[in-house]
């Protein structure tokens, strides 16, 4: 088929001005497919296309595909701790005050005094434990990798009991039952649903008994008639049996005065003071910092979970020491302003009423906009059920999902309430409303 000799030569169009700026290496496969569609299509009765139409065509390609993917985006959703948007966000204070650490040496495992090698963990020890008292520290990857370091390190092919009320899934990817199966771990259920008494736990004990599990039940609450032992009973339960108690905390919380909480949820210090074998809890959940699992607790068992093999490969780098130290400096300073995360569900009322007022006289009337009183989150498995009562920017708009997806084009995560789209001020930024201002006139125009 003459058509065929249409197609153009690879050489000829990677040596061409508008093509041969890019990566060669890169480009070669894209050519490769964008010739071999071409050749079908023309072998399908499709049309010659001119040498100009092609590398305009396999120009577009490489640019698309080269995009970064990772963007910022509004949260307008009113939840804190949003795991789809990247969980807590991190202190831009805090980011250029470590910035002359990482882009730099440093002196991550190495002893300025001594001028030998030693371990990456003891930077956070003393700053951690002026804010939470303990014997020792120890961070992981995230909070999975702390659980599951746990139970490898002290359960395997041992028993651990845990209550059949906070057998719990998170995420859909972590399942404590499942978790425990790839440790190693036995799993001994006890009580039930709703209820368990420190009488299970005593029937379960025998002598191949590693430890006492709690996990914080993150995403669910139980209604109605329901028991659960104290955790300082179980402590006791625990020291007195001469095995380990763990409490998988989830999230992890420091400073916040309890109205602003869950009265329920328990502080660092509350559970510090109760002297718990070991605890673990998310970096970025309600501690507001990075992606880290820092555990904590007896020294003796830190020292036998630096010990274990897995460790190095659940290890952190310096990105995640020098945020998370920077982190827990702003809240010895009580630099709250430091923590987005912290300053975001601080807001009084006031202040968030104030927000929405600021953000209404921006929105074009088209939408039809008003204030209404919602309800926002601290998300993140902390307090599912405790409601931070906040405000929203109600637009009205003939077709709400048609107007949630617009702005979601201009990357404005937003939600829908009985037809209204709400763009709730807990977890915006002042320098937020100008885009969303610019967004929804563009949206109007369309
Ligand atoms: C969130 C959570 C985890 C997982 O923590 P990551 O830091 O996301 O790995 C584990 N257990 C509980 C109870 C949680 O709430």
């Amino acid at each position: 088929m003459t058509k065929l000799r249409a197609i153009p030569k690879m050489d000829k169009l990677l040596s061409c001005e508008e093509l041969k700026k890019f990566n060669t290496a890169a480009l070669k496969p894209l050519i490769t497919h964008f010739l071999e569609k071409y050749r079908h299509n023309l072998l399908d009765g499709g049309e010659v296309l001119e040498f100009q139409d092609c590398v305009e065509e396999i120009k577009n390609l490489y640019l698309q595909q080269s995009q970064k993917s990772l963007t910022p985006v509004i949260n307008a959703t009113g939840i804190v701790v949003h795991t789809n948007l990247g969980r807590s966000v991190f202190s831009h204070e805090i980011l250029e005050e470590i910035m002359p650490l990482l882009s730099s040496y440093n002196n991550l495992e190495y002893d300025l005094k001594e001028g030998n090698r030693t371990e990456r963990y003891y930077h956070l020890r003393n700053l951690f434990r002026l804010l939470v008292p303990c014997e020792d520290i120890l961070i992981v990857n995230n909070n999975a990798a702390a659980v599951f370091l746990i139970l490898n390190t002290f359960a395997k092919g041992k028993e651990v009991i845990v209550s059949r009320g906070e057998l719990i899934e998170i995420g859909g990817s972590f399942r404590i039952p499942r978790v425990m199966e790839d440790s190693g771990a036995i799993l001994r259920e006890i009580g039930t649903t709703n209820k368990t008494y420190l009488q299970d736990y005593k029937e379960a004990l025998n002598e191949n008994t590693a430890m006492i599990f709690k996990a914080h039940k993150s995403n669910y609450e139980i209604k109605g008639f329901s028991y659960e032992v104290d955790y300082k009973e179980l402590i006791d339960f625990a020291k007195e049996k001469e095995i380990l108690d763990y409490y998988d905390l989830g999230s992890g919380y420091l400073g916040f005065k309890k109205e602003n909480l869950d009265k329920t949820e328990i502080s660092l210090e509350e559970i510090a003071a109760l002297n718990p074998s070991l605890v673990s809890f998310s970096g970025d959940k309600l501690l507001g910092s990075t992606q880290a699992g820092i555990i904590f607790g007896k020294k003796k068992y830190i020292n036998a979970l630096k010990k274990n093999q897995l460790l190095r490969m659940l290890r952190v780098d310096k990105f995640t020491l020098s945020c998370l130290e920077a982190t827990l400096k702003a809240y010895l300073d009580k630099a709250y302003h430091k923590i987005p995360t912290f300053a975001f569900i601080a807001q009084t009322k006031e202040e968030l009423y104030q927000k929405a007022q600021e953000l209404l006289t921006l929105i074009p009337t088209c939408f039809a906009p008003q204030i209404l009183p919602s309800q926002s989150y601290s998300g993140g498995g902390a307090m599912p059920n405790k409601a931070l009562p906040s405000y929203a920017i109600a637009l009205n708009s003939p077709k709400a999902q048609k107007l949630e997806n617009a702005l979601r084009e201009h990357k404005i995560i937003a939600r829908i309430e009985q037809e209204k789209v709400l763009l709730d001020v807990r977890t915006l930024y002042k320098q937020d409303f100008a885009k969303i201002q610019t967004a929804l006139l563009a949206i109007a125009k369309e």
